[in-house]
């Protein structure tokens, strides 16, 4: 048994009863990192993290975080060391803050050992396309499958047992579809729960902190820690943080889960969907209600469009600044076009040049009408559908996404149901900014897939009980990849 393998709250506990000290931690975590073979680091942080853990000493009885390792996708801001977002445009840049999710773990004592791989600047889904290549899926060790992404590393190096929890961002779905892939936790709160300054913008009205962890308990925790109102975002919520800790421990009586039927039946992994429908009978069983409900199949397949659309625009003016003056590095060049043609050329991937391109049309005046604002308009749709069912049900629950980790380089059919409606669902949580957590199912061939719980806005504590009771339902939280006595 290794110390790090448990949850934080036993983890705190030897740390208090002095049986493990934070700088054995912090070396264990950072073995398991030179180890790791499945390309999650931008960086390792040894001497950083080795000379802040030897200064703590004194356990703090009242702070679960003191002395916890922990990881960080590297879009947040980390003042003095570098933050890449994994993109040959940023590489040297040293941001002169640190982000407030950053700060505040720093606060609590935490020892941040890396900044982990993303896709570029976070668009994307499969963990291929940041400037290091592919980051890989623990579970596969020959390494033809994919983690997913954006937030590739840190989902890798939770599936890989490498830290109790690390930090990812959300947009799309990019902490909770490969915390499905890698077997783990991966949570999205509601938005504006968790300050994101300092955090990458991709597209604002979408994007979330997220995090990874391996128990629920720990989910709360880590809530608990990061959500607040922070004057450095002006959209983050004053709403009072809840003890979400304690909170969650409280049972839920008879909580009413809605089922989307035409999520479900867009599966076609027959494993996937009997395991799902089996984890139907146990939330019975426990004592919920389980109501079958169609979102409306034409909603659904606007998820992926409307998506885009919205997320390519806000991404083209957001990223904007990325220019080669501002930001990135400066070429040569006798007006500022040239200088920022040659920046942008050279310092981004065929994804971002294509999400580009197609956020510049959405935005053009004479296309604004047809493509940005109608997706906006369906976005109000997809809302108003969500909240409507959520007013009569405490969650919704579905598959987090319709196959185990995919091969690397497979193609799927990209106007299947499977693909926009199963592969594309979580967006929903991004639109109406829902919270919403993966949670850890079982296994088909070895390789891990989950389910995704999304309740009202700012009911964190409750989405975070169902999930310690679903927690209980399945007994598999804490795996990773590798753990000794698996
Ligand atoms: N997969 C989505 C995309 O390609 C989500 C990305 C994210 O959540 N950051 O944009």
């Amino acid at each position: 048994m290794n110390y790090l393998d448990l949850s934080i709250r036993d983890i705190h506990q030897a740390l208090v009863e002095k049986k493990v000290t934070p700088l054995e931690l912090t070396k264990e975590a950072l073995k398991r990192a030179k180890e790791n073979k499945d390309n999650c680091f931008e960086m390792i942080l040894e001497e950083e993290a080795l000379a802040f853990a030897s200064t703590l000493t004194e356990p703090e009885a009242d702070n679960l975080l003191w002395g916890i390792p922990y990881l960080a996708k590297d879009n947040f801001s980390t003042k003095g060391l570098p933050t890449t977002a994994s993109s040959n445009i940023l590489v040297g840049y040293k941001p002169l803050y640190d982000a407030t999710v950053i700060a505040k773990l720093k606060e609590k004592k935490a020892v941040l050992i890396g900044k982990t791989t993303l896709d570029e600047l976070a668009m994307g889904g499969t963990g291929t396309t940041g400037h290091l290549g592919i980051t890989y899926n623990p579970y596969d060790p020959k390494h033809e499958r994919m983690i997913g992404g954006s937030s590739c590393g840190s989902a890798a190096a939770m599936a890989a047992g490498i830290v109790p929890f690390a930090l990812g961002s959300d947009t799309g779905d990019s902490v909770r579809k490969p915390a499905s892939y890698g077997g783990v936790i991966g949570v999205k709160p509601t938005w504006g729960r968790i300050s994101r300054y300092g955090l990458f913008p991709f597209a604002p009205s979408l994007d979330h902190v997220g995090y990874f962890t391996r128990y629920a308990e720990d989910a709360a925790v880590l809530l608990e820690a990061l959500s607040g109102r922070d004057v450095m975002d002006s959209t983050s919520s004053v709403k009072d943080v809840d003890a979400y800790v304690a909170e969650s421990e409280k049972e839920l009586v008879s909580p009413r889960i809605a089922v989307l039927d035409d999520i479900v039946e867009s599966i076609r992994d027959n494993a996937i969907r009997d395991a799902f429908l089996d984890s139907l009978k146990k939330l019975e069983e426990a004592g919920a209600m389980i109501n079958h409900i169609r979102f409306g199949h034409d909603l659904l397949e606007s998820i992926y469009a409307t998506y885009i659309v919205i997320s390519c625009a806000e991404a083209t003016s957001n990223d904007a600044n990325l220019d080669g003056i501002k930001f990135g590095p400066y070429y040569e060049g006798k007006t500022y076009q040239e200088v920022m043609s040659q920046a942008r050329t050279k310092g981004f991937s065929e994804l971002i040049k294509r999400r580009f391109v197609i956020g510049s049309f959405a935005l053009m005046r004479e296309n604004q009408d047809v493509l940005f604002l109608r997706a906006q308009k369906n976005r109000a749709k997809i809302v108003e559908r969500t909240n409507q069912i959520l007013a009569d049900n405490d969650f919704i629950f579905v598959p987090a996404a319709p196959t185990v980790a995919p091969k690397l380089g497979a193609t799927s059919d990209k106007l299947s149901d499977e693909y926009l409606i199963a592969d594309n669902h979580l967006a929903l949580g991004n639109f109406a900014g829902l919270p919403s957590i993966t949670m850890p199912l079982g296994y088909e061939n070895g390789l891990p897939f989950g389910v995704n719980f999304m309740g009202r806005a700012f009911e964190e504590s409750k989405l975070l009980s169902i999930c310690r009771t679903f927690e209980k339902i399945t007994g598999i939280c804490g795996d990773y990849y590798g753990k000794e006595g698996k």
